[in-house]
């Protein structure tokens, strides 16, 4: 009899916390980042997840041709330029929760609740520490300088992240400023454009340039690898409006079947277990302002971050992306 009632219990429990519920997520997270993740909470709630995994931008198509019909539920994806767009196109439903607007800053979520994030990735200056003194380190802006000439590596500007610095710096300065920085990087570009941020670091540890723009996680990775790279972060604009952070982060989708799982799961996510998975997993930020980062992260110093509304990085992007382009940033 008290095996029979175990056996059941264990029927009954996960089942009773289950209820067939399931989240279907289309996500443009690399899948080692967010798998940890859906196991921890499947472990606790007994809810599944199933996950499509590609990029924003055929994840967004996907889910405009699916309409009505499609079975994601969420769309998990980094940048705010990303989440912008898939709001702007129909296909994300505004989510009331006050878990979430209790625990992410209003600057850091759509105003009208229909994407909100879930970590905080910076965007920060990069320098080698053999070339450059710490008296003369820059800020967004003053990497513009004559100074600074022939000393600087980039990105590509068909990079999101990079539109959406740029996007931000429009909304902050205007478009007149912004054009001015960004032509004063292209002529203090040591290199052409390179295709990403470790291929930047990676140029100015070879002494190749002396200083470039990256998120932060890529540093952090990079010196995992190669502690011997001569290379340090640097917090700009700290007296002015701060490093420019980005997000990466989620909406329930306009057509979701589990949307009620769907909000439980993104609620669960800004909660401590997640944050802190989050930040060890990626070296990211938490979003949930009660949770300290990864202890690796936290010796890169604390640091005042951009605070104006991240939606702006959506609104200006078109505009960031013909600015560039204008600019001769390729
Ligand atoms: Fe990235």
């Amino acid at each position: 009899m008290k095996r029979f009632i175990v056996l059941l219990l264990g029927i009954i429990l996960p089942c009773s916390a289950v209820a067939g519920e399931e989240v279907v997520i289309y996500s443009a997270r690399k899948d080692h980042l967010i798998k940890p993740l859906l196991d921890a909470y499947r472990a606790k709630t007994g809810v599944e997840s199933k996950i499509l995994t590609d990029d924003a931008a055929p994840l967004l198509a996907r889910l405009k041709a699916e309409g009505a019909n499609t079975p994601a539920d969420l769309l998990l994806t980094v940048d705010v330029g990303n989440l912008w767009h898939a709001a702007n196109e129909g296909v994300l439903a505004p989510l009331s929760s006050t878990v979430l607007t209790e625990t992410i800053p209003a600057h850091l979520r759509d105003p009208e609740h229909r994407w909100f994030a879930l970590t905080i990735r910076a965007r920060t200056i990069v320098y080698h520490t053999g070339k450059v003194k710490p008296a003369e380190l820059p800020g967004y802006a003053t990497l513009a300088q004559e100074a600074w000439k022939g000393r600087l590596c980039l990105r590509t500007s068909k990079k999101v992240y990079n539109q959406s610095l740029v996007a931000m710096m429009i909304a902050r300065l205007g478009a007149e400023k912004s054009a001015d920085i960004v032509k004063g990087w292209i002529n203090n570009l040591a290199l052409p454009p390179l295709d990403n941020d470790s291929k930047v670091m990676e140029a100015i540890a070879a002494g190749q340039c002396d200083v470039g723009i990256v998120n932060t996680y890529y540093y952090g990775e990079l010196l995992e690898k190669k502690p011997e790279l001569p290379l340090a972060l640097h917090w700009p604009d700290q007296e002015g409006d701060g490093v420019h952070i980005n997000i990466s982060g989620a909406g329930v989708t306009a057509h979701a079947k589990h949307k009620e799982a769907a909000k439980k799961l993104l609620e669960w996510l800004v909660g401590a277990e997640a944050q802190r998975l989050f930040s060890d997993l990626n070296k990211e930020y938490p979003v949930n302002a009660s949770v300290a980062p990864n202890a690796k992260i936290a010796q890169w110093g604390s640091f005042k971050a951009d605070a104006h509304p991240i939606a702006l990085a959506g609104r200006h992007q078109a505009e960031a992306v013909m600015l560039m382009d204008r600019a001769g940033y390729k």
